[in-house]
């Protein structure tokens, strides 16, 4: 996509969940790569085989973002199992969240957007394996969960949520099971109404057992790729809104992080801080 993807974000959001003591050591999880079999209900055979061995053209390493690497796909795996364990925490009724993940673009038999393995939809399948029937994946990522929404689109036990700037990436946009689209320079507002409507509507019509959230900042407005205009507090208010949703439900969270892409790291640090705090409240 021509931008380069903002490593540094994730060891300084781990280490600032440290200093402020909003995670205890006892509270981390530490996943080992993902050996599990949802990950062939949610990608081919031939991708995953294709992936292991580093059987990529120029134009996939392209469209992924990423040049191929042994410890790329190694990473990706060991997020993979991150928002797997989260997934299985959640289906407790707890709510959990990896420092990484929300690789929503990742396709069935392709990488895209920085996104090789599709950890939202790998970890539905896997609940669903363990005996779930109705998993709710909210995406509020700036960009549409294209990856998602191909993966796990006729699955009716699997209803995917949406909420994206209309005129961002992906161009094409394969139906989620719900998709609001949004005109360029949304603010707080406008943006939390929607979110309230959508949620009041999807929790007592699906009555979903779980919830896979992915809360990625890219919606700031300081975000390079956004195209949207929210605040940090109105991010964090719609941290509040999902989290607070579900909890009155009775159900359980998994959050994978997604995108953020300001300028200054430390606004997506604190912008991810916020989804760690509000979690941390809620759930206490
Ligand atoms: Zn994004």
């Amino acid at each position: 996509m021509g931008h380069r993807f903002p490593m540094a974000k994730y060891e300084l959001l781990a280490g600032q969940l440290q200093h402020e003591g909003l995670v205890e050591t006892t509270h981390w999880l530490t996943p080992t790569p993902i050996e599990c079999a949802a990950v062939f209900d949610a990608h081919d055979a031939d991708y995953i085989d294709q992936l292991e061995k580093g059987l990529w053209s120029r134009k996939e390493e392209l469209r992924s973002g990423f040049p191929w690497s042994l410890q790329l796909i190694e990473r990706e795996k060991i997020i993979m199992e991150g928002t797997r364990q989260c997934a299985q925490w959640a289906a407790q009724g707890h709510v959990a969240l990896n420092i990484a993940g929300g690789t929503h673009h990742a396709c069935r038999g392709h990488a895209e957007g920085f996104c090789l393995l599709n950890d939202l939809a790998i970890s539905a399948y896997d609940l669903i394996s363990a005996g779930l029937e109705r998993i709710l994946i909210i995406d509020l990522d700036v960009h549409q969960g294209n990856g998602t929404a191909h993966i796990t689109g006729m699955d009716s036990r699997i209803f995917t949520f949406s909420m994206h700037g209309a005129k961002n990436y992906p161009m094409k946009k394969p139906p989620s099971s719900l998709d609001i689209s949004l005109p360029d320079g949304t603010k707080d507002r406008p943006y939390l109404r929607a979110l309230k409507e959508a949620l009041d509507h999807i929790l007592p019509t699906f009555d979903p057992q779980v919830a896979l959230y992915q809360c990625g900042v890219d919606v700031l407005e300081s975000d390079k790729l956004g195209r949207l205009s929210m605040s940090l507090d109105g991010c964090a208010e719609r941290d509040a809104l999902v989290l607070m949703a579900c909890q009155q439900h009775g159900i359980g969270v998994a959050c994978a992080m997604g995108g953020g892409y300001s300028e200054d790291t430390q606004t997506i640090v604190k912008a991810h801080m916020n989804t760690f705090r509000t979690a941390r409240e809620i759930w206490t």
